[in-house]
Formats: C-alpha cells, sequence, structure tokens
C-alpha cells in the first residue's frame, strides 16, 4: 500500500509521515530532501536561484540517490551523504525557488516513482498525491495556520539552541507556500481524493490515528 501525504512547509508531514510508516512497516520516503539536497548542489556551485541554464545544467551533474540505515532515510549527492546538511533555511528557500523548474522535477519525480514501484511507501512532498503517485491508496493533505507552523519551526530552532525570530519564520512560510502553490509546474495543492487534515488543534498521535484510519478503510 502507498500512502501520498502533501501539504505545506512546516504541517508536520515529516514527523507523521515517519509514523505511519513505523506503524505499517512501509519505507518512509521525504521527497523535500531531494529537492533539498539538489538545491545544496547549486548552492555549493554558487548557482543562482534565477540562473536557468545553469540550473537545467546542474540536473545533468548532480547525481541523487537515496540510501537506508537503521529505516532512516540518507540522501547521497554524488556519493556523498549529505543528509546532515540539508534542513537549514537556506537550503529550504533555495529548494523552494528551484523546485519550480520542469528539468529538475521531472528528475526527482522518477526517482521517486522508481523507489515506490519497488516497496509500499509513506512519500511526503507538495506532489505525490497529484502527479508522483496519483494511484496511492490512501491520500493526505495535511496543512495547519500559518500561525501554527511558525510557532512549531521557532520552538524547534529555540530547542537546538539556535536564535529564532518568529516574524521572520512566519514571513518565510508564507513566502514558501506562495511560491510553491501558485507555480506553473505540479503547484501544491490538495489531489481530488485526498483528505483534508487540519492537524493546527490536534496531537501528533491524533493526525497518526487519523491516518491510520484511513489505511484501513482503503
Ligand atoms: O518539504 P521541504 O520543506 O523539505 O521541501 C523543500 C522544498 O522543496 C519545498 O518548499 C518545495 O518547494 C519543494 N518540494 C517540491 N515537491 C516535493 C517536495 C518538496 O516542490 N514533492
Amino acid at each position: 500500500m502507498n500512502i501520498a501525504i502533501d501539504g505545506p512547509a512546516g504541517a508536520g508531514k515529516s514527523t507523521i509521515a515517519k509514523l505511519v510508516a513505523k506503524e505499517l512497516g512501509n519505507i518512509y520516503v521525504d521527497t523535500g530532501a531531494m529537492y533539498r539536497a539538489m538545491a545544496l548542489y547549486m548552492i555549493k556551485n554558487g548557482i543562482s536561484p534565477d540562473d536557468v541554464a545553469s540550473i537545467e545544467e546542474a540536473c545533468e551533474h548532480a547525481d541523487i540517490s537515496i540510501a537506508y540505515q537503521d529505516g532512516a532515510q540518507h540522501v547521497m549527492l554524488n556519493g556523498e551523504d549529505v543528509t546532515g546538511e540539508l534542513r537549514t533555511e537556506a537550503v529550504g528557500n533555495m529548494a523552494s525557488s528551484t523546485s519550480v523548474n520542469a528539468r529538475v522535477r521531472t528528475k526527482l519525480v522518477s526517482l521517486q516513482q522508481k523507489l515506490a514501484e519497488r516497496t509500499g511507501v509513506v512519500m511526503d512532498g507538495r506532489d505525490i498525491g497529484t502527479v508522483v503517485l496519483p494511484n496511492a491508496e490512501v491520500k493526505v493533505y495535511l496543512t495547519a495556520s500559518v500561525e501554527t507552523r511558525a510557532k512549531r519551526r521557532y520552538k524547534e530552532l529555540i530547542e537546538k539552541g539556535l536564535t529564532a525570530d518568529f516574524d521572520a519564520i512566519a514571513a518565510d512560510i508564507r513566502d514558501r507556500d506562495y511560491r510553491d502553490m501558485n507555480r506553473k509546474n505540479s503547484p501544491l495543492r490538495q489531489a481530488d481524493d485526498a483528505v483534508l487534515v487540519d492537524s493546527s488543534d490536534m496531537t501528533i498521535d491524533e493526525v497518526v490515528s487519523a491516518i491510520l484510519d484511513l489505511t484501513k478503510k482503503a
């Protein structure tokens, strides 16, 4: 069984998807990490988010693959494990800007579809239910208010001992939502057959149970 979880940045997709995958014995696939690895390649090579020709050329030179260690996804960029470098705001913003490119998307969608052919997956992203796995047995559109998502991100950074500016985080989330929802290629939207789950006032356990209930009915 394949489960597609789409939604905006900070809705809790990866936390929820990991727990659902563990319960079901499926593999968890974090597609955002693949867009982030492409973005990291571009940052490391000094490519600007507006330089379409260089972004498309990067698709020829950035080899991205996925490996699993103790059930955790590791992203390899040209043979190097870059998992630890992907979760910064700079990489996230570059990923959001460069993921509008059709060449970048075609390359990564094909890698994602190959992973799901081999085994049952819980895959999260922006276009999983609409483009990557249109036949997924369960589709969820997981969202939460901008305020809730910004609070969660703020708390995460503070707990890591980093400095954080709540208003800047909220503004970043709004910008990223706008870009993800209004791009020409595979914009973020709820698939017609996806179930909407708003996690603003739900605990993690409640969201996981809601999704597990959907898998029982599928
Ligand atoms: O989910 P995450 O924040 O790691 O994703 C980083 C960026 O990658 C998103 O803002 C989005 O622009 C892009 N992305 C995408 N399609 C996906 C997953 C992520 O366009 N399936």
